[in-house]
């Protein structure tokens, strides 16, 4: 056996880590505050329905197979998943609605169909998205931003050889707006900011590398449910022989001379050789480094949007929803002001997801489970005592102006989640879905490394660091982790 590493968190992250840990052979012991692994990526039963309490779009599905293969493809339950043909199912109040389909032809002609708008102006904008993407991709999203050899890579140079034409000083509505003529279809692609919790008008035209994932990669749904994701990897995890110690919160990194030598967890203290973070940096240096300074970028770097969740049971089933349907705002611009003064707009785009389109077993026959979701001001300063019921009136008004018809009698059971509870129950800063936003074109080179240089042995893994938020980030922040750890240059564990 190696040397003993300490994970703080069961987060999808913090559970990467361990895998990929314990595979390298180390002892691996991972402290989870919760009684329940995944963190944001977790479930829940209500009644007779079964909801994902998170993430409910998985992309990248190949991280997790990655980690499947890391762990030596043990004989376990398989992690399976079906690829969806729409991605989404886009709803507006005048009446226009069409699927998104993921073939790009196919979703060209339904788009020139509904809103005349001419196919080669979405493949300019997917060609526009892939060449982003190939050219800056593998180093801002796969390589540790903080070491010399990527900075060296030949994959540099050419990105900032083409750093005019990759909008990184425009936002993303700018570069939509030049993309589409159509109005809709700027909205359409703007959405893709809310993918990292940002804002398309301030959000630099860099991230409209966010299609290209969907369009390239294609969209998901894990067989189950999201929260499969998590039991394959705690399963993988146990495999390996990794320890979980479930509501059990660390209290303390220890540190001796510059060096990380455990974790307090309660009283007691708990020798490590290495530990890795997958709590929030905020968090990470607010409650568990006391005696150290707090970075003033991990201080001061604005938070990613939260969410306001209903939970609904619905006693009939809908056959113009998909698993993915989204309500536009007549208002958009507006409603991202409103969040950034810390309000919910009179006009909010819903996002329904609904599991049971593909999971019949997650609704009693004839009903399905409405995840049903807007995107909230982080937790700072909200009355959600008062927000929440508003907010329910505004969406369910919308829902019935669309939908041509009363939603609410049709609720038979119901739960909220709200930026204050996704802070409590996942200690997230001020609840927010995805660490910092992407709004600030330098936001990749801000958000905190995967180590420190000040405590040897001491790395994060995690949506609040590099290389962001959203489930692919967060696997990918594991595996960076495991590469500088045994990167040369490394103190052997
Ligand atoms: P987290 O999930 O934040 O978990 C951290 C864990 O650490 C928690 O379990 C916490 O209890 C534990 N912890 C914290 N402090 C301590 C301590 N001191 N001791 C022990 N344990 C501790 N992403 C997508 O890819 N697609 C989506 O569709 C999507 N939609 C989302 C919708 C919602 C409503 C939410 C909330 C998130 C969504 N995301 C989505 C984002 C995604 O869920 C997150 O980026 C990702 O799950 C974060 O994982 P993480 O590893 O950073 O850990």
């Amino acid at each position: 056996m190696k040397g003993k590493i300490g994970i703080i968190g069961a987060g999808v992250a913090g559970l990467a880590s361990a895998v990929r840990m314990a595979a390298r052979g180390y002892s691996v012991d991972v402290f989870e505050k919760n009684e329940y692994p995944g963190g944001k990526l977790t479930a829940f039963q209500l009644g007779d329905f079964r909801f994902d309490a998170g993430p409910s779009l998985f992309t990248m599905p190949h991280y997790v197979d990655e980690l499947t293969e890391v762990a030596g493809n043990p004989d376990l339950p398989p992690f399976t998943y079906q690829r969806l043909d729409t991605i989404c199912h886009y709803f507006w109040e005048d009446g226009t609605r069409f699927p998104a389909f993921a073939d790009p032809v196919r979703f060209s002609r339904v788009v020139h169909q509904e809103l005349g708008v001419p196919p080669a102006e979405i493949f300019r904008a997917l060609e526009e998205s892939r060449r982003k993407y190939e050219l800056t991709g593998r180093i801002f999203l796969e390589k540790s931003l903080h070491r010399a050899k990527t900075w060296l890579h030949p994959d540099v140079l050419r990105a900032i050889w083409q750093i005019p034409s990759l909008d990184i000083f425009q936002s993303m509505h700018t570069s939509n707006n030049r993309l589409f003529n159509h109005p809709k279809m700027v909205q359409l692609f703007d959405r893709y900011a809310t993918y990292n919790g940002s804002d398309p008008y301030q959000a630099p035209g860099l991230l409209n590398i966010i299609p290209h994932f969907e369009y390239q990669f294609g969209a998901y749904f894990p067989t189950g449910g999201m929260h499969q994701i998590t039991k394959h990897l705690v399963r993988l995890a146990k495999h390996l022989g990794v320890t979980f110690h479930f509501g059990q919160a660390v209290d303390r990194i220890l540190i001796e001379r510059g060096k990380v030598s455990g974790l307090q967890i309660g009283q007691d203290k708990v020798p490590y050789t290495a530990v890795i973070s997958n709590m929030d940096i905020f968090f990470t240096y607010q409650r568990l480094l006391v005696d150290q300074p707090m970075p003033r970028k991990v201080k001061n770097q604005e938070k990613s949007t939260s969410a306001l969740i209903f939970y609904w049971g619905v006693q009939q089933t809908f056959p113009e929803l998909d698993v993915h349907n989204i309500f536009f705002s007549d208002h958009y611009q507006r409603e991202f002001n409103n969040l950034r003064k810390g309000l919910v707009d009179d006009d909010p785009t819903v996002y329904i997801n609904i599991s049971s389109k593909l999971a019949p077993a997650d609704a009693p026959s004839g009903a399905e489970n409405w995840f049903v979701m807007i995107n909230a001001p982080y937790a700072q300063g909200v009355d959600w005592d008062a927000a929440i019921p508003a907010a329910r009136t505004k969406i369910l008004r919308k829902l019935e102006r669309i939908l041509g018809q009363e939603i609410e009698p049709l609720i038979s059971e119901e739960t909220v989640l709200h930026p204050a509870l996704i802070e409590s129950r996942t200690a997230s800063h001020l609840g927010a879905l995805y660490g910092s936003s992407s709004n600030d074109r330098m936001a990749a080179f801000l958000r905190h490394p995967n180590r420190t240089r000040v405590f040897e042995n001491l790395y994060f893994c995690g949506g609040s660091v590099h290389p962001g938020g959203g489930i692919p980030l967060c696997l990918l922040s594991a595996r960076i982790v495991d590469e500088i750890m045994h990167s040369k240059r490394q103190v052997s564990l």
